[in-house]
């Protein structure tokens, strides 16, 4: 028999503990905040034809080149297991959408086959959001200031985060600016890592994305996007940051800022930590005018982020109060005593948190109770079940007292 170990799969983890308690948080904070601005939540599949993403993110990205996992079902469909939410949430509206603001809330697991390190994972969670319909630079502002404001109320501080700030511009834009960045990068052509070569036709802004130093070194005097935009997208940034301005949001430009999907357009955004550190993008995300018309009929525009909950869990330090509800142990010598009992009936309708324990020995019973922070324990021993009798002892106070079963009333002794 092969009673070897099962490891989960390299890059996923388990999520218990403390650990599942500052997920929760984040994720609640998250859906009561966006509830606030009138997202509305939805849950999208988790796998999805690969064609989406080809399509949206781009086939010369790292994502879909190299992560996706991907598999051809049955018949002949290539399926892949989602990599990000936006491009399901563009595919949604793009059958769904009607008029005005669609504002969309989402979050759940993504899947990215990387190298795992701390804070990088190949099954990770996002929370999302999207807003769907209308180009403005007041609801590009929302989307920052919204997740700003969720980075507050989980607690992480403003000296340990920072916003950074670029714009795209438009796709006009864009393929003027490629053009520029193509001359000049084509003097340097011998010097190029491998990888921005490859890319210096098919993709010349991701290399303003490159790590390799010597890259880097030949970037620091490259034209920048912003002194190439049209007038239409300079107008357009300026208010952005106008709004960013007056309402006390501190941002930093980043003319490197390209972000590593291909369907960005215009403000572009990331919250770092101040750590240098390659896992230091906690949320990112931006303006996506031209992503809906990449994968149907219809030309909407758009603008979303996503934030890396692990990501944020090793940010948040949730307090360990105690929990509201009182913890009651109801605990038996002989799982006979349930059998003829009235006490469940009366313990499931109580508004505590409850468990049953079935133990012979009355020792561990009161430890096992000490050691997972019981308040009460409701007690049938031996010699309580021949006489229909049940023990309350208040654990904090010591307090105890015995009942007869039937008349004994647990939300007036349990308080
Ligand atoms: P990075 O630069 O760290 O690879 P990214 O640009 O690929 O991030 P996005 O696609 O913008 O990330 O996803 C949004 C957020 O999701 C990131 O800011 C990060 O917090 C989180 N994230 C992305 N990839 C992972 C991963 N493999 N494991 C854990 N969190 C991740
Ligand atoms: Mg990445």
């Amino acid at each position: 028999m092969n009673n070897k170990n099962i490891q989960p799969v390299k890059g996923t983890h388990d999520i218990h503990g403390e650990e599942i308690k500052k997920f929760n948080f984040i994720v609640e904070k998250f859906y009561s905040l966006t509830n606030k601005f009138n997202f509305q939540q939805v849950q999208t599949p988790i796998i999805e034809h690969q064609d989406l993403f080809t399509r949206s993110v781009g086939e010369h990205t790292d994502i879909v080149s190299k992560e996706m996992y991907a598999f051809t079902d049955k018949g002949d469909s290539t399926i892949c297991l989602r990599p990000e939410a936006t491009s399901s949430i563009a595919r949604f509206a793009a059958s769904e959408y009607l008029s005005g603001s669609m504002k969309i809330s989402t979050h759940g697991p993504m899947f990215r086959r990387e190298r795992p390190q701390k804070g990088r994972y190949r099954q990770f969670h996002q929370i999302n959001i999207e807003n769907i319909g209308e180009k403005s630079p007041y609801v590009d502002f929302e989307m920052i200031m919204v997740a700003n404001s969720l980075l507050k109320e989980i607690g992480v501080e403003k000296k340990h985060f920072r916003l950074i700030l670029n714009s795209l511009g438009s796709q006009a834009d864009q393929l003027n600016y490629s053009k520029i960045l193509i001359d000049y990068l084509s003097q340097y052509r011998s010097k190029l890592s491998e990888t921005s070569l490859s890319r210096l036709e098919k993709n010349p802004m991701r290399i303003l994305d490159s790590k390799d130093e010597q890259d880097k070194e030949i970037l620091t005097n490259a034209p920048v996007i912003s002194e190439n935009l049209s007038q239409e997208s300079t107008v357009y940034f300026n208010q952005v940051k106008e709004l960013l301005d007056n309402n006390g949001i501190d941002y930093t430009i980043d003319h490197k800022l390209v972000r590593g999907l291909d369907y960005y357009t215009d403000t572009a955004f990331e919250f770092q930590t101040n750590e240098d550190k390659r896992q230091n993008a906690i949320l990112a995300g931006g303006r996506y005018d031209k992503l809906i018309s990449l994968i149907s009929p219809r030309d909407i525009p758009g603008v979303g982020w996503a934030a890396g909950v692990e990501r944020l869990m090793s940010l948040v330090n949730i307090k360990n109060d105690k929990e509201e509800k009182l913890k009651v142990l109801l605990a038996v010598q002989n799982d006979q005593f349930l059998l003829k009992s009235e006490i469940l009936k009366k313990i499931y309708n109580l508004n505590c948190i409850h468990e049953i324990k079935i133990n012979k020995n009355i020792k561990k019973i009161f430890s096992y109770a000490d050691k997972n922070n019981f308040d009460f324990i409701l007690l049938i021993g031996d010699e309580e079940n021949l006489n229909n009798k049940i023990v309350l002892k208040n654990l904090k106070t010591k307090e105890q007292k015995i009942f007869n079963q039937s008349e004994i009333k647990l939300d007036h002794e349990i308080r």
